[in-house]
């Protein structure tokens, strides 16, 4: 032994970790330590775990900007600078977020005037697009041309606003996809814009004579045809989901057509508390989802008809709010990402 040994005893847990002579070193570790580790280990997984799955929260006031923004370019009734101006605003949102963005332009000749010559688009942003199992998200940005239902006579032929008839479906999609760009759910998600929804003129009562007058729903109509073999799963319409007073009966079309969509949205919007969603029969609505039911692809219409600024120049963003965007886009999001795995 040399004299440079310490000259303090080791303590026994140092002692018992020294080699002998010619044997294999041996480490031994502290149990409290090894213990912290492995906890701090399940922490990072666990976190990582988190972040990789965690679904993003749809945000109501976010959701509301981009009502206020589309109502900023004033009408966007078919033909005017407003229509233009919203949608370059709408096809460059949409390219941000999804993970590709087509527009089907057509047109509309009026069956009255045939040298009225109408300029329209149709809206298109997927993700996932190459997935089979596809879930169908619409609604429509055009705005009506007359606000025919105003109360004074002298606004009739002016056009809305349509913060709630127009924006606020939009607003809520938009959201929605500003969600799905932080994590795509398991299906493939397509967000389509209809254009020339509310144009239609309302029939005389006892007039079955249609072949002059102005359809509501062309937008729609013409998407169902230009895209033929397009079978999403399911889709959801939306439609004057903005209203403060927000609540949303089952519409009847929708009801009929397609209950166990209606059952299984109702289902999600109770798993969210959006209690706007109420279970009692709502009013036949001629909307955007009939050219889809027409052609057996189950889509339903969430629609607030109960909305007494509708066609008039009241229909402004002060009549919307964020909380009712919020309840719908909760449900949706609730919805996406319960999906399956196709
Ligand atoms: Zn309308």
């Amino acid at each position: 032994m040399s004299k440079s040994s310490p000259k303090k005893s080791s303590s026994p847990k140092s002692r018992a970790g020294q080699s002998k002579a010619g044997a294999t070193p041996s480490v031994r570790i502290s149990l409290p330590l090894l213990g912290g580790a492995l906890l701090g280990l399940v922490g990072v997984i666990l976190t990582l775990w988190w972040i990789v799955n965690r679904r993003p929260v749809f945000d109501g006031e976010s959701a509301y900007t981009y009502l206020v923004k589309q109502c900023e370019f004033g009408a966007r009734a078919p033909n005017s600078a407003g229509h233009k101006a919203c949608k370059n605003f709408l096809v460059s949102e949409l390219k941000k977020l999804c993970d590709r963005v087509s527009e089907q332009p057509f047109t509309y000749t009026d069956r009255r005037d045939t040298g009225l010559v109408f300029q329209a688009v149709n809206i298109v942003g997927s993700f996932k697009p190459e997935a089979q199992q596809r879930i169908l998200l619409c609604a429509h940005w055009d705005t009506r041309p007359v606000a025919d239902r105003d109360s004074l006579p002298a606004n009739r032929t002016k056009p809305i606003l349509g913060a709630n008839d127009g924006a606020s479906g939009v607003a809520a999609l938009l959201e929605i996809a500003r969600c799905l760009k932080q994590r795509a759910p398991a299906v493939g998600v397509d967000i389509v814009f209809f254009d020339l929804e509310d144009m239609g003129e309302n029939r005389v009562a006892g007039s079955e004579d249609t072949s002059k007058t102005t359809p509501f729903c062309i937008g729609s109509e013409k998407f169902a045809e230009m895209n033929p073999v397009y079978r999403p799963i399911y889709g959801v319409l939306l439609d004057m989901i903005g209203d403060k007073d927000l609540r949303i009966p089952q519409e009847a079309i929708s009801s009929i057509n397609a209950p166990r969509l209606v059952e299984k949205v109702w289902k999600a919007a109770s798993d969210v508390g959006a209690t706007a969603f109420v279970k009692v029969r709502g009013d036949t609505v001629g909307d955007d989802h009939l050219p889809f039911l027409r052609r057996n692809i189950a889509v339903i219409d969430l629609i607030d008809f109960d909305y007494p600024y509708w066609h008039t120049l009241a229909d402004t963003p002060d009549k919307c709010s964020a909380k009712s965007l919020e309840q719908v886009g909760r449900v949706l999001l609730h919805l996406l990402y319960t999906e399956p795995v196709p």
